[in-house]
């Protein structure tokens, strides 16, 4: 077995949100959780332009982050 999994050693988890979209579509916005990492969302203005969405923003806002 080469593979090996610390056990006990904190993963940072990335953590999951859903956003209804104004056209009622529902979108996951995940923030990474580290420091090196983008968040990203699974509507079509993050996939195409790969940056910050509203919906990003709009978890962010809920989260008290900026
Ligand atoms: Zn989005």
């Amino acid at each position: 077995m080469s593979e090996s999994f610390e056990i006990g050693v904190p993963v940072p988890l990335e953590e999951h949100h859903t956003v209804i979209g104004s056209k009622g579509d529902q979108y996951d916005v995940v923030n990474p959780n580290q420091p090196n990492m983008e968040w990203t969302c699974t509507c079509p203005h993050y996939f195409h332009r790969k940056t910050e969405c509203k919906h990003i923003r709009e978890v962010k806002t809920k989260l008290g982050i900026k």
